[in-house]
């Protein structure tokens, strides 16, 4: 098991967001949690990265207690979120943000060859290299914030929302690369809207309703759940 969150409890003021969650990630899967707005999906991602923390329960990465470290110390875990909205950095070039996705790292010389493999993989950020990160198309900026955090050399990936605002063919595409950086040995916790696509291409997959898991299981008994086609597969 890569991540264990067991029984988390997160509240905004009065408000209880995230009520007794518990899932898991095993090394190599896809995982998604999916939900509509509001069900608690950023809540749990910001939770797991520390930028909120929960009121009770626990949560493992690689076998060590997390919920106390700092938020800026996990991604050099090996723990590193896409957030929602991609927040690349506007005023710098393509080349110098993924140059950013690199500075944590000690092993200075596979930099280059990893920058090489985010531009096969990207080839649209290698034709903009030079280009300003705020002048990108939305689809190319979410690219962007994927390849950076590849920079990072994560062996967890925490992608949210990744198709949010993308045209269908944008999201067909990023979801081909979820599922090609999967391959090549990248776990990913994948939280989604778009629960089709989710599913589509998801090992397993939470149902989140108003801060509660609903349903989980492998992707296609959740895909084939009665509750969930009628809620959320239209
Ligand atoms: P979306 O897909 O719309 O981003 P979500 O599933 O990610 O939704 P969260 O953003 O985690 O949901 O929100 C869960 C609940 O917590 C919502 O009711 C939301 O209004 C509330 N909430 C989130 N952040 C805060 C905050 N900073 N203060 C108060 N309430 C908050």
């Amino acid at each position: 098991m890569l991540l264990e969150v067991k029984d988390i409890n997160v509240y905004y003021g009065v408000i209880h967001a995230i009520k007794n969650v518990s899932f898991e990630v095993n090394q190599g899967e896809i995982v998604a949690l999916i939900g509509a707005n509001g069900a608690g999906k950023t809540s749990i991602m910001h939770t797991i990265s520390g930028l909120i923390r929960s009121r009770s329960g626990s949560i493992h990465f690689d076998g060590k207690d997390i919920s106390k470290v700092a938020s800026h110390k996990i991604p050099g875990l090996g723990l590193v979120q896409v957030p929602e909205g991609r927040h690349v950095f506007t005023e710098m070039t393509v080349l110098e943000n993924l140059e950013m996705g690199a500075y944590l790292r000690k092993d200075k010389e596979n930099i280059q060859k990893d920058l090489e493999k985010v531009f096969k993989r990207f080839s649209r950020l290698e034709e903009r290299k030079n280009q300003l990160a705020g002048t990108l198309s939305g689809g190319e900026q979410q690219m962007l914030a994927m390849g950076r955090a590849l920079m990072s050399k994560p062996s967890l990936l925490l992608l949210d929302e990744p198709s949010m605002g993308l045209s269908p063919i944008l999201v067909n595409e990023i979801f081909d690369i979820i599922k090609s950086i999967n391959k090549d040995g990248v776990t990913v916790l994948l939280v989604e809207q778009n629960a089709n696509k989710a599913l589509s291409i998801a090992d397993r997959a939470y149902v989140l309703e108003t801060g509660n898991v609903i349903v989980s299981g492998q992707a296609k008994e959740v895909a084939d759940n009665p509750k969930v086609k009628e809620a959320y597969l239209g």
